[in-house]
């Protein structure tokens, strides 16, 4: 079966509201023609509207970047499936490594998020991926393993077959370092394989995983010619309308 490209483009905390739709003018005209692939782009919470308005009819579909495990209630600050879904998001990023990092983010609070996405409505990116410590400890396929077992435990199928796996390696996030076509293929046919022996066949089949890590137009094509590589998330790159046109020009 052959698994459809999916581009994800995470802003980060990057792109105000008229900084973000001047960005989605941008991707609408450069990615009119981009049938070959899915596209999404993950603006920051305030920006949401304005790019939501903007991509509306494009194809282009829009992310959340986060979200809490809970519908609403007293956590300042917070944004949560439900109001992501009410804005018009499609997907919801969860567990990306500067969430785990920087905020604190549990391989059990990853788990309530993911089931909390399924829960709104939004289809889930799950971001995985091992330190530089872990990797030159030779651990990077277990701790990989290991966030993927915790974040899954009990995912009804249904829920599994709408998965998309993000396997980022903290170290080539934002750092300039990418992991080689090689290197990311290797832990991409790892985590298949770690699906497939614990779900039936059409998991792995379906299932999209994308690379990221400091993904570009120049180094995008090397990566996404891997058989098990079926996107990229996008940080620095997707926000240059230009870049991230070329990145989804790369995948089909
Ligand atoms: C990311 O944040 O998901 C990411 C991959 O960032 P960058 O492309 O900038 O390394």
């Amino acid at each position: 079966m052959s698994r459809r490209p999916f581009i994800a483009g995470n802003w980060k905390m990057n792109k105000g509201p008229r900084d973000a739709d001047a960005l989605a003018v941008e991707l609408k005209r450069l990615l009119a023609d981009h049938a070959a692939a899915d596209v999404a782009v993950a603006p920051p919470f305030v920006s949401l509207p304005a790019v939501i308005a903007r991509l509306q009819h494009s194809g282009v579909a829009v992310a959340g970047q986060d979200l809490h495990p809970e519908v609403s209630g007293a956590f300042t600050g917070a944004v949560s499936g439900e109001m992501l879904a009410q804005a018009g998001c499609r997907y919801v990023i969860v567990g990306h490594s500067e969430r785990r990092s920087l905020f604190g983010d549990t391989d059990a609070t990853v788990a309530a998020k993911l089931r909390a996405a399924y829960r709104a409505g939004l289809l889930p990116i799950l971001c995985v991926g091992e330190t530089l410590a872990q990797r030159d400890a030779g651990q990077a396929q277990d701790i990989v393993a290991g966030q993927l077992a915790t974040a899954l435990a009990g995912l009804p199928l249904d829920q599994v077959l709408q998965l998309t796996i993000a396997y980022e390696p903290v170290w080539a996030i934002g750092t300039g370092r990418t992991a080689s076509p090689a290197q990311a293929q290797e832990m991409h046919a790892g985590i298949r394989a770690w699906l497939s022996a614990r779900y039936p066949r059409e998991v792995p089949a379906t299932v999209r995983l994308q690379y990221g890590g400091s993904v570009t137009a120049s180094n995008a094509a090397g990566l996404l010619s891997q058989p098990d590589i079926d996107g990229a998330l996008v940080g620095g790159a997707s926000l240059t309308a230009e870049s991230f046109r070329d990145i989804v020009a790369a995948a089909g």
